[in-house]
This record gives C-alpha cells, structure tokens and sequence, in this order.
C-alpha cells in the first residue's frame, strides 16, 4: 500500500500521534507465546493493593488480560491472589460482559471457546454461535431475529449484550493498561490503581474518559492480539499522558490511562483528539475502511438488555435442519 491509497484523515492522525507522543514497543501475543511481566525477585510486591509478601501472596497467574481475549500468554508476576480475584470476579467480569458480543463476532477463543449469543430467557428462540467453521445462526420461525438482503450478501442482526455496568467495564480496561506500563510509570497513577480497586462504581474520579473502538472490516486472524503502549512526549502538556490499544480480531480498542498528576494540564480544556490511526485491510475497496466509534464508558448503573447491531457479509448460505433450497 502506498501513501498515497491512504485516506486522508489517517494521514493527519499519524502526523498528530507522531507528534504528541512516544511508543513503547508493541507485544504481540500468539498461541503458544508465554509473556512474564515483572521480575522474579522476592518478596514481590502488588502494584495493585501495595502490600508485599508475606502479606499476600502470588501462587496464581495472573493474566496481564482476561483469558476471554484469547490471551493465553501475558501474565504478570505483581498482581496478588487477592486483588486477582477482585478483579476477576468484578471490573474484568464487567468488561467481559461488555465485550462479548465484540469477541463472538471476532471469533475469539476465550477458555471455553467463541462465546454463543442466546436470547436472554428460558425459552429456546434464537443463538448465534461458532462451530469452528462458520456462525451458525439458529432461530424458530415464529420468531426471526435477522435480516437477510441477498443482494447486498449480508445478514444483519442485533446481538443481545448482558447486564454490565459502564464504568466497571471501563476500569476493567484501564486495568489492563496499569498492568502494562512499566515500574517507573507506577506512581503516576496511584489514584488510579486505588479507582480500579474500589467496588464502589458510584464514586466519581474522571469525567470524561472516551475509549475509540475502532472496527476493521474484512477477514482479520482471530489468534493475534497486539498491544501498545503510548507516553506523551515531554515537551507537550495539550493531550493526555497514556493510553495504549488492544487490537484482536476486527477490532482495536484505544483507552486512556488517567493520571491525576500527569492529566492536572489538560483540566478543563476541551480535548478534540482523532482516534489512534489504523491502516485497515489491505482490501479496503472491497472490505471497506476503518470505523470508529466513541463509546463513553461512563455510566454508574448497570444497563441491561441493551443490543449490538451486527452484520455480516457472506459468500454462501447453507440451511440446515429442513430442505435445502435448491441452488
Ligand atoms: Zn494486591
């Protein structure tokens, strides 16, 4: 791809983060790729609750993200047995819940494989769900849940989210993030490990945080997941300190990292920042390019029931469980 095939407005992108802020080198996690962050050295001490050992302990691993991403291979060495199943059972749940309809469309593997999609509710009425080789999309006559447009060869649903609550999805995220940066970074963020550490969701610590997600369409592996990290440069105090992206399956996630310290230079400024720019597919005249959406992950009620739209392109159809059509 040369220059000049890209759109316009990622080459303004590229120029802004080039000019705003430096990258640490990116990781990227594949099957069977094993990741340690932190060093050996005892007594290890959590960088989430502060307390060393003998105070708590370190015997689990501790995934750097939740295992529902794919991710088999990050783990760190200074997050404690406690604050792991904090996190579990809570802020990473929440995100879990959040992400999921994103992770069965990417078709990503978490411990039990692409997660199904049902219809919330006793009643057996529609499912998407992957079998290895394809989405299999069931429903009952009397009550169809997709569209299909046979011209356009696309399906398009809605995709039924469970109850999450916005901000403990958020922090689920920035937990990741605070697990990435490196020991130096630590003390910026205090404020910020004790928010992602506070059950209490209620509690307000940033306004304003918006997490880009950013939709690349066409064939994408869903086996890959790339993270990075961004510090903003030294000699700018207009932007943000950190964030970092998460890029797997289709989709790649940008969310910033709030440093009460480091942030207290843009308080109150209005920010107009353009999301962390992505090349897309190499076949974007026929897959289309990038898409962003800005998702304000703010909210402190749980919200439930809420739907996904989805759509998927297709090169064929097979029915099942009944006549086939004839071809
Ligand atoms: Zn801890």
């Amino acid at each position: 791809m040369s220059m000049t095939d890209l759109d316009p407005a990622i080459i303004e992108a590229c120029a802004f983060y080039d000019a705003h802020y430096a990258g640490a080198d990116p990781i990227f996690l594949e099957p069977g790729k094993k990741l340690m962050l932190g060093d050996r050295a005892h007594p290890r001490r959590c960088r989430f609750c502060r307390l060393q050992e003998p105070a708590v302990t370190f015997k689990d691993e501790a995934h750097a993200l939740p295992a529902a991403f794919g991710n088999t291979g990050l783990f760190s060495r200074y997050e404690c047995d406690a604050c792991n199943h904090l996190f579990g059972e809570g802020i990473e749940n929440q995100l879990g819940n959040w992400s999921k309809p994103m992770r069965t469309l990417g078709r990503i593997k978490g411990r039990s494989g692409v997660p199904t999609i049902k219809k919330p509710g006793p009643d057996k009425c529609w499912r998407v769900e992957f079998d290895g080789s394809g989405f299999q999309l069931s429903h009952y006559e009397d009550e169809p849940f997709f569209e299909i447009d046979e011209a356009a060869k696309q399906i398009r649903f809605q995709l039924h989210r469970d109850t999450y609550t916005p901000v403990a999805a958020l922090k689920g995220l920035v937990k990741i993030g605070l697990t990435l940066i490196p020991e130096v970074e630590v003390a910026n963020f205090r404020e910020t490990y004790d928010w992602i550490r506070d059950p209490d969701h209620r509690r307000n610590f940033v306004s304003e945080f918006p997490v880009f997600r950013t939709f690349v369409p066409g064939p994408m592996r869903n086996d890959l997941i790339v993270l990075m990290l961004m510090r903003r440069r030294a000699s700018v105090d207009n932007v943000p300190y950190a964030f970092f992206t998460m890029a797997y399956g289709n989709e790649v996630l940008q969310v910033f990292l709030p440093s009460i310290i480091q942030d207290a230079c843009i308080d109150g400024r209005p920010l107009t920042l353009p999301a962390f720019p992505n090349p897309g597919s190499r076949d974007a005249a026929r897959y289309g390019r990038p898409r962003v959406k800005v998702e304000h992950l703010t909210g402190r009620e749980p919200v439930r029931g809420e739907t996904v739209p989805a759509v998927f392109g297709f090169d064929e159809m097979r029915m099942s469980g009944g006549d086939s059509p004839p071809t």
